[in-house]
């Protein structure tokens, strides 16, 4: 197709007097595919064998072919970002030195972003469409620090996506006062060790989408290998650096489960600017609290030291349990942090 006909094609007049369907190119014939890199104007993108389930849900990746592609032109300034779940237009097949190109991003289920902080100054969206946050957690060597728990439980409830806490290295220490914490809020565990059994985990990331995080030290890539052996030199893997700079880089790795599913590693992301995230938001995690919150005066923040926030009355009156709001209050509090170290250096 020459340049001049794909122009064509695209830049149709716009007339709203026949159904939009009409005067917009249709692309029932283009591929449904997933966003697995990005780098520099260059997407890998997954296109799954299986039909599309049309729940809305990623392709469970079992089996399936890499296509690289770039943006379409009428796409403009729309963002295309890992996890994000596209249409493809021209060479699909992904053979050597084929091109497609993203004609179309659906909109996204979640979106986990960070906001702006001394590591990068600019806000970013990491990835689209993940279902879990995987938290990982070391109970001993390193001791476990609740505030940096918090603000990943505070960045998942905000992008919308499940959180998960998998407890590392349990066979050194009692993971039960560490989950005490964390159980008002009803955040979902698994807890292993090196060499112990991952089948709880494993089924906890069965075809779902779940991003990774953790502080360095906390055995995330020992768990990375078990759950997919040779995962350190899979095809597929690549790193992509979002940023400028080695300081600013935000590596992602997306790694496709054996069993369906996918993993996406975050090893190069060294901190995890919360300033985006606001109360009203994260309320909405816990219908619950939301409910009350419903009382509140215009612009409450629901902190512990909100003047006139229904929580208080609620507690007062026995209707809101006192550890499920302060634990909320906890997350609240957790986003006035300047910033949350992931991992002080790639792991
Ligand atoms: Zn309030």
């Amino acid at each position: 197709m020459s340049r001049y006909d794909e122009e064509a094609k695209y830049d149709r007049p716009k007339r709203r007097t026949r159904p939009r369907t009409k005067d917009r190119p249709s692309y029932d014939d283009a591929a449904e595919a997933f966003v697995i890199t990005r780098d520099r104007g260059r997407y890998t993108c997954w296109i799954d064998d299986g039909v599309d389930r049309g729940d809305g849900q990623l392709p469970a990746g079992r089996s399936g072919r890499e296509v690289t592609a770039m943006k379409a032109r009428q796409l403009g300034r729309t963002g295309v970002i890992v996890g994000d779940r596209v249409k493809l237009d021209g060479d699909a097949t992904g053979d050597d030195g084929t091109l497609a190109r993203i004609v179309e991003v659906f909109p996204r289920s979640t979106l986990l972003r960070r906001s702006a902080d001394d590591d990068d100054p600019v806000e970013r969206p990491l990835v689209a469409n993940a279902d879990q946050l995987v938290i990982v957690v070391a109970v001993a060597n390193p001791e476990p620090r609740t505030g940096l728990i918090d603000r990943f439980l505070a960045a998942a409830y905000d992008a919308g996506m499940r959180p998960l806490l998998c407890l590392t290295k349990t066979d050194l220490a009692d993971p039960d006062p560490l989950l005490a914490i964390y159980r008002p809020l009803g955040v979902e565990s698994v807890a292993t060790h090196q060499d112990g059994d991952l089948t709880e985990l494993r089924d906890q990331l069965h075809n779902r989408t779940s991003v990774l995080v953790g502080h360095s030290g906390v055995g995330k890539s020992t768990l990375v290998n078990a759950i997919i052996p040779g995962a350190d030199r899979a095809t597929g893997i690549v790193n992509v650096a979002t940023g400028r700079g080695r300081h600013t880089s935000t590596n992602t790795v997306v790694l496709r489960l054996p069993d369906g599913g996918w993993l996406i590693d975050t090893p190069g992301i060294r901190s995890f600017g919360l300033a985006h995230v606001d109360p009203d938001k994260l309320i909405n995690a816990f219908p619950d609290l939301a409910e009350i919150t419903a009382d509140c005066p215009r612009g409450c923040t629901h902190a512990a030291d909100a003047p006139d926030c229904a929580l208080d009355e609620a507690v007062a009156a026995g209707k809101a349990d006192p550890d499920r709001v302060a634990s909320f209050r906890r997350l609240v509090a957790s986003r006035e942090g300047r910033e949350l170290r992931a991992s002080e250096e790639p792991t």
